[in-house]
Formats: C-alpha cells, structure tokens, sequence
C-alpha cells in the first residue's frame, strides 16, 4: 500500500492529495497537509451551494480542520481555502469534500461527536473529543441539518401529539410534535404559541394535514385553536398523562394548603419545637403522588396517617385515584366513571378539584376519545419524560437549536451513525 493511499484512507479525505505530514512532538500534534486534486480544484464549488464558480480570490490564506485523533496524537488537516465568486452567495469559501462548509471539524468528527453524544455523557463527550459543550451544540446543530434535509420526517402520519415542554427557568417553552405509531419525535421549535404551532403545519403542508386522523395534546386553548383550523377532521384527544397530572398538580395545592395551615397553627402558639404534622406533610409529597400499587410500607404508613390526621387532604388523594381508574377502563364503563367523577369532585369542598372538575368536563369529549381511540399514552409520556432529560443535559448550549438538535437526532428515528460504519 501507498503511503498517500494509507493517508487518505486514515484521514478519510478524497479527491485529494497528501502532500505533507508533519509531526509536532511537543504539542502531540500531527498536522497533515493537503490539497484538492487538480481535477476537482478546476470544478470548484461554493461552500454554501455547491454550484460550480469561477475563482475568486486566496481567500485568508491556508486553514486548518480538526480531524479524528490517531491514536492518542491530535491530528489537524491543513489546506488552502480560497474563495469563489458565487453567482447567488457572492464571493464564498470553496467548498472541501472534508468539513461542512464554515466548520472549523472535519465531517468525520462531526459525526463522531454527534453519535457519542446521543450515547454518552456530556463529560464524556468533551474529554474523549477534547471540545467544549459548546461545540458539542453546535457541531451537532449542523448534523441535524444535514439529516433532516436528508430525510421526511412527516412521512405517513397519521396521529400525533402535540405538546410544550420547558427547557430553560424562566418561561422558556418548546413545542414539540410527536407520532402517536412510531412513537418517534417529529418536530420542535421554541416557543408555545399559534405562530409556533403554525409553522409546523405549514411545514406539514395542506395535504398531510388532511391526512391526520387523530391529534392529541394537553387541552391548552392555543394548540386547540390551531388544530380546529389547520385539521378540521382530526378527532381530538386529551393526552390521558396530562389530565392525571392535573389531578397530581390539584392535589399538591391542596397538600401545599393543610401544610401551610398546619405551620400556620404552630406558629399561633409559638411553640418553636412541634412541627411534627407540618413536617410529615411535606414529606408525604410521593405517598400522595405515586399509584398505590407502587408504594413502599413506609408511604402506605403515612397515606394510613393522612386518611386518619387530615380528611380533606384524604379525600384530594382519593379524587386523584379516582381519576387516575378512569382511564384504565373499557369506554363506556368509562364515560359513566367519568360522570360519577365529576359529579363527585363538584360537591367535594376543595376548590382545586371543584375547578378541576370544571376542566374535566370542559374537555369531556377529548378525554373519551383518547379512551376510544386507545391513544398510547405510555409512548408520548415516554418521549416527554426523555425530553425532558435531555433539556437538562443540553443545559450550556446557548441555543434552543442545540437541544432540539439533540432530541431529534435522539429521537427522531434517524440517529447518527459511526463514521465509517454501514
Ligand atoms: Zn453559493
């Protein structure tokens, strides 16, 4: 074998020479220097569009790629990166078989960093590269592009779900779109609002649009709105998830309250040593929140104490629980238990659940028909609760485009592969 032909085999660079390897020993750093084969020099491209240009000008002289680590050595490539006059872009870099155009790694590092970063730990991923998170987002960012460009995403579908997820303190939303079949991640953009939500039915285009059978959300009055317009006879779907989490989040104020008014008696009496019962309520959080068939002995204990010390607080829990049955019910067996529910919950004397009461029946029809249609539940809340992982590891890309590259590349059912491998 060629030493050129071995080169640029480990480089993984075509359409080029090899012209020089240097080897700085100190810095651990092997620099290889290359350059376009003639052939392909005298078709030069633009960076941005591919077109063919004429030749522009030297551009800022030679540049450098980080390419793929050899061994335990760094390895650059180095070449020279004139510029074209692009009859649409203007003068531009030239484009290079070896790096996105603007990119500062290789393709192959590229997509090594993309594959470990949908495997591995954000530590892991920056020491094994030697790259800041930073990087990491935006080296992914443009995996993304790449893929998404490669592939349709909205392909046959038919049910989905719609959804907002926070993903920063302070307010800050996506909304992302989900395939009720494959259970895979559509599509996500920043904000939680009809514009947002727009542009995926745009994207989404007059025709797929018609052929949406079922969409599914959270009952939020601004995905409603969008839907009702752009998908007229999909029938729609409270995601079951979301209205037991409704109960969950009912409970917690009323849980918060009898804490409150427990605290609020001791500090009447000045007694600084017994806050025994506001204590145990605070920590009495995951006896009330968890199904009953996964509580520990020690949580049973407490929901024991609960229904004994605090009546009203008992009787939250059971309307939750209540709720929580209905789903797991044959539908008409399910409309009925709705009803009884409601009914219940109207002369129950604690203002969440009467106000949550009010939002069941609000959204009645929804709920029935997340029921009727058998809607997987457990697949949109899994994609959610992975999301929601994943907003926390992108926390310190500076960009929503970052994350959502992350989830989609995560879970978009395309996901990177390992340079070189099929
Ligand atoms: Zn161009």
């Amino acid at each position: 074998m060629q030493n050129a032909t071995l080169w640029r085999a480990l480089l993984r660079v075509e359409k080029t020479i090899v012209e020089d390897i240097e080897y700085d020993e100190d810095e651990q750093l092997l620099v290889a220097h290359v350059r376009l084969r003639a052939r392909a020099r005298a078709r030069s491209r633009c960076g941005r569009c591919d077109r063919r240009s004429p030749a522009y000008d030297r551009g800022e002289g030679r540049r450098r790629w980080r390419a793929l680590d050899l061994g335990t050595v760094r390895v650059a490539i180095e070449a020279a990166a004139p510029r074209v006059s692009c009859p649409v872009h203007g003068p531009t870099v030239v484009a290079v078989p070896w790096a996105r155009h603007g990119a500062g790694h290789t393709l192959v590092f590229d997509e090594q960093v993309a594959w470990l970063a949908t495997q591995c730990s954000k530590s892991a991923v920056t020491e094994l590269m030697r790259i800041a998170w930073r990087t990491v987002g935006a080296i992914i960012t443009r995996v993304w592009a790449d893929v998404e460009a490669l592939h349709d995403r909205f392909a046959d579908l038919t049910r989905i779900g719609i959804d907002e997820i926070s993903y920063k303190r302070g307010h800050r939303y996506l909304t992302v779109v989900v395939d009720h079949d494959s259970g895979r991640l559509v599509w996500a953009a920043p904000g939680r609002d009809k514009a947002t939500l727009a542009v995926f039915f745009d994207a989404l285009g007059e025709q797929r649009c018609a052929q949406i059978t079922h969409v599914s959300a959270d009952g939020a009055d601004w995905i409603s709105s969008v839907v009702t317009d752009r998908c007229p006879n999909a029938v729609r779907c409270a995601d079951p998830f979301h209205v037991v989490r409704w109960a969950t989040d009912a409970l917690d104020e009323v849980r918060r309250q009898a804490w409150n008014e427990a605290r609020g008696a001791v500090t009447q009496r000045r007694a600084g040593r017994s806050t025994g019962q506001a204590k145990a309520l605070k920590g009495a959080r995951y006896a009330l929140w968890k199904n009953p068939e996964n509580l520990t002995s020690r949580q049973q204990t407490k929901l024991a104490w609960i229904a004994k010390t605090d009546p009203r607080l008992h009787r939250a829990y059971l309307l939750k629980e209540g709720l929580r049955l209905v789903f797991q019910l044959p539908l008409e067996e399910a409309a009925e238990a709705l009803d009884v529910w409601v009914g219940w919950a109207r002369r129950c004397r604690i203002p969440a659940f009467i106000d949550l009461q009010r939002r069941i029946a609000k959204h009645r029809t929804s709920i029935l028909a997340a029921i009727e249609h058998g809607l997987s539940n457990g697949r949109i809340e899994s994609v959610n609760t992975k999301i929601r992982l994943l907003t926390r590891i992108a926390f310190g890309f500076n960009s929503p485009d970052a994350l959502i590259a992350l989830a989609m590349l995560t879970l978009g059912g395309h996901p990177p592969l390992l340079p070189g491998r099929a």
